[in-house]
């Protein structure tokens, strides 16, 4: 099996750099991607696991998936580095 980067906040796969997030200076971070982690920020510091999942479902829905594939999108996203506490 591929061994797949996610982003360690909403679990989108990072299969490019261009989406990796950075840092303030430029570098690259190699856990999250650019829609949550910019510039050294999170893009929305306060948002919490439940809003993370809603999101992600809408997202996902917009993108007309499977039901089971945001089911499971959202399941791992609890084991994530930025929700795992
Ligand atoms: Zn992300």
């Amino acid at each position: 099996m591929k061994n797949e980067t996610i982003c360690q906040s909403c679990g989108m796969p990072i299969d490019s750099e261009v989406i990796k997030g950075t840092e303030k200076n430029g570098s690259i971070n190699n856990d999250y991607c650019k829609f949550c982690y910019d510039d050294g920020v999170f893009k929305s510091p306060k948002m919490n696991l439940d809003e993370m999942k809603n999101n992600v479902k809408t997202q996902m829905k917009k993108l007309d998936l499977h039901e089971y594939t945001i089911q499971k999108a959202i399941n791992i996203l609890p084991a994530l580095k930025r929700w795992k506490s």
